[in-house]
């Protein structure tokens, strides 16, 4: 079972999507791209809240 996370279900303009089954490495690999890409500080509540299991 796999999470998937794209920018668009965030409300962002953004085609980023990634899928992990590793929620650790998920968080991380979205909280750089959120702050790098989009100067945004998501908290991992953030990203379990957005991500869809898959
Ligand atoms: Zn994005």
């Amino acid at each position: 079972m796999a999470r998937e996370v794209t920018c668009r279900d965030a409300g962002y303009d953004c085609d980023f999507v990634i899928r992990s089954e590793n929620e650790d490495e998920l968080i991380k690999f979205v909280q750089e791209h959120a702050k790098q890409t989009h100067d945004a500080d998501m908290s991992s509540a953030d990203i379990r809240n957005a991500w869809k299991t898959v």
